[in-house]
């Protein structure tokens, strides 16, 4: 057999949490680590922006010299028209820890892999868990199966649920997720014109009906957000892409930036004025926290555990930080200290806590449409709504 078939810890999902707790947990002198992950690091991932004290993180976990080698763009912080007609600015320039990014995510993740991989852990690919028991007197078995339908057993003392927003992992041992709220964005992709030059701010901009963001990709590429709620998303027909046009025409700042810029669908080019995707590009961007991101033998980090809105730009920072927690705190169950896990479960509450009061400040700072669905919604939703349940887009 190829793989050494026992492991101290599989982590399920290889996307920043999961590969950031591989990491930190071979700072804890863990040393049998397998990452599971279903996809090859081949599909686009949205989610970009990252602040400048990212790099903080990155240090502690040993990756900051060869990240920095990866010359992600920089990003100088973000300028929005948001609770006023005018763009105010957020910028970088005071901020001790200088810029932040805007990350090739496909190429982040990847990276983040191969450091893990470097440091001692086993990822396996292209592989999904088909079956989990818990096995006597502790831990878990698992039933991997390939790409190729090649099964495989292996059994692990402690599982890490990385799973992102899915957190298959928790839910399947009784964990809820807890709603604060549930936006559904429709995306689509720009390219500019050569030898032009785009804002190394992110652009944000309120509207009537939810807002819009535009931030830099690689390669000349730009990514378009508007963030929504589903019901507003079908009474406009904003996920078809002629729709997504007309609407984005009538934005005031987002549309300037676009305006020269060809769209593009998942990096194709077509032309701006005969766009050939019927469709944006839909995902849920759910605000939620499990109702227990731990339990016996387990725990979930990054989206798993809690997501948050896009709006914070916080999405890649919280699962770094939650990995430097979840490794510390596994490595001293792992030791016989049951308490930890209940320390770290309560980091993850007091983290989502200090989230929601910013969210919530952010919100009601938007002002200007008073009887509009979505603000109305945004300024009521301040807390846990039971009527919010997971959403397929
Ligand atoms: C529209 C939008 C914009 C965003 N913008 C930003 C931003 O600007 N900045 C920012 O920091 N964050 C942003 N985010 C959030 C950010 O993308 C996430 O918070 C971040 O990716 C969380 O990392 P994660 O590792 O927890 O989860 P994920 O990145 O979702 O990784 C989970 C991994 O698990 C794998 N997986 C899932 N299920 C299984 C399974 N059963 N078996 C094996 N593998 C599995 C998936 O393939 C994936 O690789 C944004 C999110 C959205 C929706």
């Amino acid at each position: 057999m190829k793989h050494s078939m026992e492991y101290d810890v599989a982590i399920i999902g290889g996307g920043p949490g999961g590969c950031a707790t591989a990491l930190a947990l071979r700072q804890q002198g863990i040393s049998k680590i397998l990452v599971i992950e279903s996809s090859r690091y081949e599909t686009i991932r949205i989610g970009e922006s990252i602040p400048p004290d990212t790099r903080l993180l990155l240090r502690k976990l040993g990756i900051l010299e060869d990240f920095l080698k990866e010359n992600h763009e920089s990003c100088f912080g973000s300028c929005s028209c948001w609770g006023d007609d005018r763009l105010g600015y957020n910028d970088f320039l005071r901020n001790p820890y200088g810029n932040g990014w805007h990350l090739d995510r496909r190429r982040f993740n990847a990276f983040l892999a191969k450091k893990a991989m470097e440091s001692g852990m086993e990822l396996h690919c292209g592989t999904r868990v088909t079956d989990c028991d818990r096995i006597t007197p502790g831990g878990f078995q698992l039933q991997l199966m390939g790409e190729d339908k090649q099964k495989q057993t292996i059994t692990t003392r402690f599982l890490v649920d990385a799973t992102g927003t899915r957190a298959s992992f928790a839910q399947s041992m009784g964990a809820r997720k807890v709603f604060v709220d549930q936006l559904i964005c429709a995306i689509a992709f720009f390219e500019l014109p050569p030898g032009s030059h785009f804002s190394k701010l992110t652009i944000l901009e309120a509207v009537e009906y939810g807002w819009w963001y535009v931030a830099k990709l690689p390669n000349n590429k730009l990514a378009a957000v508007v963030a929504s709620e589903s019901s507003i998303l079908k009474e406009t027909g904003l996920k078809r892409i002629n729709n997504w046009l007309t609407y984005l025409k009538e934005t005031k700042y987002i549309y300037q930036e676009l305006v020269d810029c060809c769209a593009l669908e998942n990096f194709s080019v077509s032309s701006a004025s005969q766009v050939k995707a019927p469709e944006s590009m839909v995902c849920a961007a759910p605000s939620f926290r499990l109702d227990r991101a731990s339990g016996n033998g387990w725990l979930a980090v990054g989206d798993a555990a809690s997501a948050f809105d896009p709006i914070s730009s916080q999405g890649i920072y919280k699962a770094l930080w939650d990995a430097l927690k979840a490794a510390k705190a596994i490595a001293s169950y792992l030791d016989a200290d049951s308490r930890s896990l209940e320390e770290y479960e309560s980091l993850i509450a007091s983290r989502f806590a200090n989230y929601l009061t910013q969210r919530n400040y952010f919100y009601q700072m938007e002002r200007r449409w008073p009887t509009a669905p979505f603000w109305q919604r945004r300024h009521e939703r301040t807390g846990w709504d039971s009527s919010l349940d997971d959403m397929a887009v």
